[in-house]
């Protein structure tokens, strides 16, 4: 049966989505965990591989 693994599922992503969140960065496409406190931008959020990326190119 199934359901008993989901029920662990759920169990175990509760820290996660008390603590941590998921953002897609808009650059790159990715899954970056960020923290809640991180302020997302209107215009998506941005991982800091590609913020430094932004930074090197003129
Ligand atoms: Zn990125």
């Amino acid at each position: 049966m199934a359901t008993q693994n989901e029920g662990a599922k759920i169990v175990a992503f509760i820290p996660t989505l008390t603590l941590r969140r998921y953002e897609i960065c808009r650059k790159c496409g990715f899954d970056w965990n960020v923290s809640k406190q991180t302020r997302i931008p209107q215009d998506g959020y941005l991982c800091p591989v590609c913020m430094n990326k932004k930074e090197n190119v003129k």
